[in-house]
């Protein structure tokens, strides 16, 4: 084995390197991450300044481009043919695994397009790393990212979601943590969730809980800081509801909701038709606001 440190004489190919780099601790950059990026011909990365702290750190000289969204259609094909003609790039993101809600996807599809043979380079992902001390179900997962921000979009995203027999796995920001918790509580119901934060770092948190304490616990505390990752688990076998507890289940949510939110939030919950629980609901807010 290649220590960090030394040039293994391993000869490596041309082609894309896809090369994961730490998401807090140094010590999880592997051997071969450092070997890579030590004999590659060039370094894509999202920000220079970012990888160059880190290849300062492993004494890593290779050149760097910058790679991202904005200048990718310009930068890429540059990328695509200097790898034709022989060259071995390396692509990593600030941290973590490169295309895993980072840039990346159009490079290693537009190789497979242009016959350049691909590489991973497997390593750190706070995906993987929160969903393993999640203790929720690891043998069905699916991993959605970023939430969109769009209230709309975010209520269609989760009603998509909602019926999915799997863990879901969510990227997100300290400063939006509650109303991220408050919007899956409101759309797939009251499951077993974890918070996993500043993993492998120095304030690294796990907590375990299900989504409706997690709201309550997350509320009250000051904003959490950095970054995170919500674990929500699969949803649970229902229990048979009587018509008295979807009319009490009606009437909780439509004291804080509009009718068409407390139909969409109970029908999840229930997972019973949505139309018939809108009717119900329309028929409970006329019975409350003729005052009955
Ligand atoms: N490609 C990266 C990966 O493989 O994990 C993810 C990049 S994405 C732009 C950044 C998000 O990853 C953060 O908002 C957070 O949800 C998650 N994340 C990154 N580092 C983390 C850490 N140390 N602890 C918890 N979550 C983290």
């Amino acid at each position: 084995m290649t220590p960090p440190g030394s040039i293994s004489n391993q000869h490596l190919e041309c082609g894309l390197y896809v090369v994961a780099t730490p998401i807090g601790n140094l010590m999880d950059m592997t051997f071969r991450a450092v070997d890579v990026l030590r004999q590659a011909d060039l370094i894509a990365c999202e920000d220079t300044r970012v990888t160059g702290k880190l290849l300062k750190h492993f004494g890593i000289k290779t050149p760097m481009i910058s790679y991202n969204d904005h200048n990718g259609p310009k930068v890429r094909p540059r990328l695509i043919s200097d790898m034709k003609t022989g060259k071995i790039i390396a692509i990593v993101s600030d941290a973590g695994t490169p295309l895993i809600s980072d840039p990346g996807f159009k490079l290693v599809s537009g190789c497979a397009d242009e016959g350049v043979k691909v590489i991973p380079v497997p390593g750190a992902s706070a995906f993987l790393a929160s969903l393993v001390v999640s203790a929720l179900p690891t043998d069905r997962v699916l991993f959605v990212g970023f939430l969109p921000s769009k209230q709309k979009a975010r209520q269609d995203c989760l009603e998509s979601l909602a019926g999915i027999d799997a863990t879901l796995v969510f990227y997100e920001s300290g400063p939006r943590l509650a109303a991220a918790l408050a919007a899956l509580s409101m759309y797939l119901g009251d499951r077993p969730a974890t918070v996993a934060r500043e993993l492998t770092k120095l304030y690294e948190e796990v907590t375990r809980g299900t989504l409706s304490d997690l709201v309550v616990s997350y509320e009250k505390s000051v904003r959490p800081k950095g970054e995170l990752v919500i674990i929500v688990g699969p949803p649970t076998e229902l229990e048979e509801m009587s018509s008295q507890d979807i009319d009490e289940a009606l009437l909780k949510a439509l004291n804080t909701m509009t009718v068409r939110d407390a139909a969409a939030t109970v029908a999840t919950l229930t997972r019973l038709a949505k139309r018939s629980i809108y009717a119900r609901a329309l028929e409970l807010k006329a019975t409350q606001s003729n005052g009955h």
